[in-house]
C-alpha cells in the first residue's frame, strides 16, 4: 500500500525506473519518449553524463552550505554563465528551487523595491488573463488561470488582469499582426491609468505562455511597446520565462527574440534541465543596489536556495546550452517539428491552431475550426489524449481550456534539445494515435 499523496488521486501511474536519452523507461521495461519534458523540464534529456559528472563532482566537495553562512563557487559560475547570455542591464542572480519560488521572490522584491525608494503606494501589480507564474500564493495571485486561483480566493495580493497577446484568438479580421500588437499592448496603458499610474509597480508575463495556453508567442512589437508603457509610468517589467525559457525557443532567454530588456525575468525548469530543482530571479543593478544601499537585506528566502548541488547541474547545463550551434539545433528542429504538425495535423477537423517557437510548439484543439468553438470541457479531452499517448508510448502535455471558453483543449510538446528526425516521426505518428483513439472515445 501506498502512502504517498498524490496529485491527482484517481489515476495509478507506472512507475518510472530509468533514463535513457529521449525516453523514460518505467518498471515493467515499457519506453517512453519524452515529448514534453515533463513540463518542459528536460532539455537535455535522461542521462546527461556531464550533468551527472558536475553533481557527483560537486557532492564529493560538499553538498549543504547555508546562503546565510557562505557563498559556494557553483553558485558564483552559475550566475556568472546566467548573466552572460541575459537581456542587457540584467545584473544579479537570487537562485532558488523552482519555478513558482523564482515568481514569487519576484513579486515581493518588486515590493521591496518600491517601500525601499520610499513609494509605498506602489503596490498595485497587473498581469495577464490565461497565463501561469506557479502555485505560491504571490505567484498564483499574478497568474491568471482562473480555475487554478478560485479556490484559494482572497488571494494575497490582489492583481488587475488585461487579455494576453493571442492572435488566434483576439486578433480582429483585416488586422495586421503588428497593429494587433500594439492593440493588445495598449491595455496594459488602459489598466494603468484606470488603476492610477502612481499605484502600479509592477506588470507581469510570460514573453511564449506555456501551460495555461499552449506556446502562444506574442508577436513582434507587443514586448517593445509594452516596455515602452512601463517606462512611461515607471512601472516594473517582469519577465516568467520559466517555462519558455533557457533555450526552449532557440533563445536561451525568450526575450532575447523580442530583443526587450526586463527588470526582472525569472527561469526555472531547463535550467536544472530536471536533475536537480532549480529556479533563478535575475534582476537589474538599479534593483539590486536600491535594495544593497537601502536595507541591504531582500526579506526573502527559502532554506534550499543556491544550493550547492543544484547550481552545479544549473552551471553544466549552462555550459552545453551555450555550446555552439545548440540553438542553432534547437531552431532547426523546432521547424521540423512544426513541419510535421502542419503536415499530420493541418486539415484536422478539430485542430484549430499549430504554433510555437523552437522546441515549444502545441495544438489546440476545437470543436469547429470555423467558429473556432472549444470542445465540451466534459470530454475532457486533453486527459483522454495525455492517457492514450502514454499507452503509446509517448509523454506529451495536454492541457484542459478555460473555462470561460477564452482557450480551447491543447497539446503543448516540449520534447529534450537532443532529437534527431527519428524522434519527431515517432512523436507525430503516437500523437496522431492518441488523438484518434481519445476522438473516437468522446464519439466525434
Ligand atoms: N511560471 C511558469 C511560466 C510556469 O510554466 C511554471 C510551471 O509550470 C511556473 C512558473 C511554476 O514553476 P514550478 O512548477 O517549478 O514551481
Amino acid at each position: 500500500m501506498s502512502h504517498i499523496f498524490p496529485r491527482n488521486t484517481r489515476v495509478t501511474l507506472p512507475t518510472a525506473a530509468k533514463g535513457d536519452g529521449c525516453y523514460l523507461i518505467d518498471s515493467t521495461g515499457k519506453r517512453y519518449l519524452d515529448a514534453c519534458g515533463g513540463a518542459a523540464v528536460s532539455c537535455l534529456g535522461h542521462s546527461n553524463e556531464k550533468v551527472i559528472e558536475a553533481i557527483k563532482t560537486q557532492l564529493d566537495k560538499f553538498s549543504f552550505a547555508h546562503t546565510g553562512f557562505f557563498g559556494s563557487e557553483p553558485a558564483e559560475e552559475l550566475a556568472n554563465k546566467l548573466v552572460a547570455q541575459a537581456p542587457t542591464g540584467i545584473d544579479r542572480v537570487y537562485l532558488v528551487s523552482g519555478g513558482s519560488e523564482a515568481m514569487e521572490s519576484a513579486v515581493k522584491l518588486v515590493r521591496q523595491y518600491f517601500v525601499e525608494k520610499g513609494e509605498h503606494q506602489r503596490s498595485h501589480m497587473i498581469a495577464r488573463w490565461q497565463s501561469y507564474h506557479g502555485n505560491t500564493l504571490g505567484a498564483l495571485s499574478a497568474g491568471g488561470n482562473k480555475w487554478r486561483r478560485e479556490m484559494f480566493g482572497p488571494l494575497l495580493i490582489e492583481m488587475s488582469h488585461i487579455d494576453p497577446c493571442y492572435t488566434y484568438r483576439y486578433m480582429q479580421e483585416g488586422e495586421t499582426e503588428e497593429e494587433y500588437g500594439l492593440r493588445a499592448a495598449n491595455l496594459l496603458e488602459d489598466e494603468i491609468l484606470r488603476v492610477g499610474p502612481e499605484k502600479v509597480a509592477a506588470f507581469f508575463a510570460e514573453p511564449v505562455v506555456g501551460a495555461t495556453m499552449g506556446a502562444v508567442p506574442a508577436v513582434k512589437g507587443y514586448l517593445k511597446r509594452i516596455r515602452e508603457i512601463c517606462d512611461k509610468y515607471g512601472i516594473l517589467l517582469v519577465l516568467d520565462e520559466v517555462m519558455c525559457g533557457m533555450g526552449r525557443t532557440g533563445h536561451i532567454f525568450a526575450c532575447n527574440e523580442d530583443e526587450v530588456r526586463p527588470d526582472i525575468v525569472a527561469v526555472a525548469k531547463g535550467i536544472g534541465a530536471g536533475y536537480q530543482p532549480l529556479g533563478a530571479m535575475l534582476c537589474s543593478k538599479e534593483i539590486y543596489d536600491t535594495i544593497a544601499e537601502g536595507s541591504g537585506f531582500f526579506q526573502h528566502g527559502h532554506t534550499y536556495m543556491g544550493h550547492s548541488l543544484a547550481a552545479a547541474a544549473g552551471s553544466a547545463v549552462m555550459d552545453q546550452l551555450t555550446e555552439p550551434g545548440r540553438m542553432e539545433h534547437v531552431r532547426a528542429m523546432g521547424e521540423k517539428l512544426s513541419a510535421a504538425l502542419h503536415d499530420e495535423f493541418g486539415q484536422h477537423p478539430y485542430v484549430g491552431d499549430i504554433r510555437g517557437r523552437g522546441l515549444f510548439r502545441a495544438l489546440e484543439l476545437v470543436s469547429d475550426r470555423g467558429t473556432k468553438a472549444p470542445l465540451d470541457p466534459s470530454f475532457k479531452l486533453h486527459a483522454k489524449v495525455k492517457q492514450n499517448a502514454m499507452k503509446a508510448g509517448l509523454m506529451c502535455y495536454p492541457m484542459g481550456g478555460t473555462v470561460d471558453g477564452k482557450t480551447g483543449d491543447h497539446i503543448l510538446l516540449g520534447p529534450p534539445f537532443i532529437i534527431d528526425d527519428s524522434h519527431i516521426a515517432e512523436i507525430v505518428e503516437k500523437l496522431s494515435l492518441a488523438m484518434k483513439e481519445s476522438f473516437t472515445q468522446v464519439g466525434v
